[in-house]
């Protein structure tokens, strides 16, 4: 069983139909419901549900306070690399890109390492781009090893394994993942991705379950918006998300809901995502996933983070930078894979954070 049938299933739905014909009570009772059904998060995320956003907002963030207190995770991403044999358009790293392709060495590890945990960093997520012949399994478990001296949990974002390769990078203390779909529509996922790798939708899809069945701890899920209508993909990641959840009940999954940015390839998004639009995914989602977690990187802009902290995001990235090397000015030559919006430092997000009342989580993991 995998939820490739479960998807399938929802693809037989008549998704405008429901959204069309939403109303007002539909809205305003799965806003007051206990717990929300498939149904109900069709009505939230409908054209309609906008005008009520207020409301599923102020639902949205009870019960995050419940769930999660005024707490917010702080992460930061470390690129290895940049080699990519995929030709995702919509990204920077892709093979056709006339970048400067860049992989860390062990020394130049060694420096980001030290200078992300004096920062006071605990959580960072490896990130490549997915050629296994230039930056092979064994490329990073070696990274890992040296990761591992510094900080208490190491999420991958990487070409999507097998579940033997989950078991070795569980084995040396990898306790996460972060793998996208990207866009859940299986035709638009196979005009955007030909050639290399990454054809394989459901090598893809499936990869969270793999690495679930292997012990990985936090898993977080999303589609890429702005490739396909966003009602219907935040639908697909949200029934993934809780398809995940109900049958790996003691790992911990998250949600992310990345945003296309500009970068190198000047990609034009089929869809454009408001930021309103934005909060009615956030707090949707919320409302449908009281216990999964929310993801918000440096993709958005300030004024968008600090809104949605209060609504329903869990864990956002910090001092982020998208290219290889790029926490430590001397390494940072290579091209970012998009733009970031968020510049602020890690101590001007973490005193923000105290000065409206939460409190900033760097661990919340030990491992032995
Ligand atoms: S999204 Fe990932 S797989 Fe696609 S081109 Fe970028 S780095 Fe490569």
């Amino acid at each position: 069983m995998s939820y490739y049938p479960i998807l399938q299933k929802y693809n037989g739905l008549d998704f405008q139909n429901i959204f069309d014909t939403t109303t007002d009570s539909d809205i305003e009772r799965a806003i007051s419901a206990e717990s929300i059904n498939e149904l109900a998060l069709l009505h939230l995320l409908s054209i309609k549900a906008a005008s009520k956003i207020e409301s599923i907002a102020e639902r949205s963030k009870e019960l995050t306070t419940q769930y999660f207190g005024k707490t917010i995770s702080l992460y930061t991403p470390i690129y290895l690399s940049n080699y990519c044999t995929n030709k995702c358009p919509y990204c920077g790293f892709n093979a056709s890109s006339k970048i400067e392709r860049k992989q860390l060495t062990e020394i130049e590890l060694e420096r980001e390492a030290e200078f992300i945990s004096d920062q006071g960093f605990q959580h960072v997520i490896i990130l490549t781009g997915e050629s296994k012949q230039i930056a092979p399994l064994s490329y990073i478990e070696s990274c890992v090893k040296i990761l591992k001296k510094r900080f208490s949990s190491i999420s991958i974002e990487i070409y999507p394994l097998t579940e033997t390769e989950y078991k070795r990078l569980i084995d040396l203390g990898v306790d996460g993942l972060t793998l996208y779909q990207e866009v859940y529509n299986q035709s638009i996922y196979k005009n955007l991705h030909q050639g290399g790798a990454k054809e394989n939708y459901l090598f893809r899809l499936n990869a969270p379950e793999r690495a679930l069945s292997q012990g990985m701890r936090t898993v977080s899920i999303g589609a890429l918006l702005g490739l396909n209508n966003w009602r219907k993909e935040v639908f697909f990641a949200a029934t993934h998300a809780r398809y995940l959840q109900d049958k790996f009940s003691s790992s911990e999954i998250s949600i992310s809901t990345p945003r296309i940015q500009p970068q190198v390839n000047q990609f034009k998004p089929e869809v454009i995502v408001s930021n309103r639009d934005l909060v009615q995914i956030i707090t949707a989602l919320r409302i449908f996933l009281p216990r999964v977690g929310i993801n918000l990187s440096t993709r958005e802009s300030r004024a968008l983070r600090d809104n949605l902290i209060r609504l329903g995001v869990t864990k956002i990235s910090a001092q982020s930078s998208t290219a290889v090397g790029g926490h430590t000015a001397s390494n940072n030559t290579s091209s970012p894979q998009f733009e970031t919006a968020d510049k602020r430092s890690l101590k001007e997000i973490k005193d923000h954070l105290l000065n409206c009342g939460y409190q900033p989580v760097f661990k919340d993991w030990v491992s032995f």
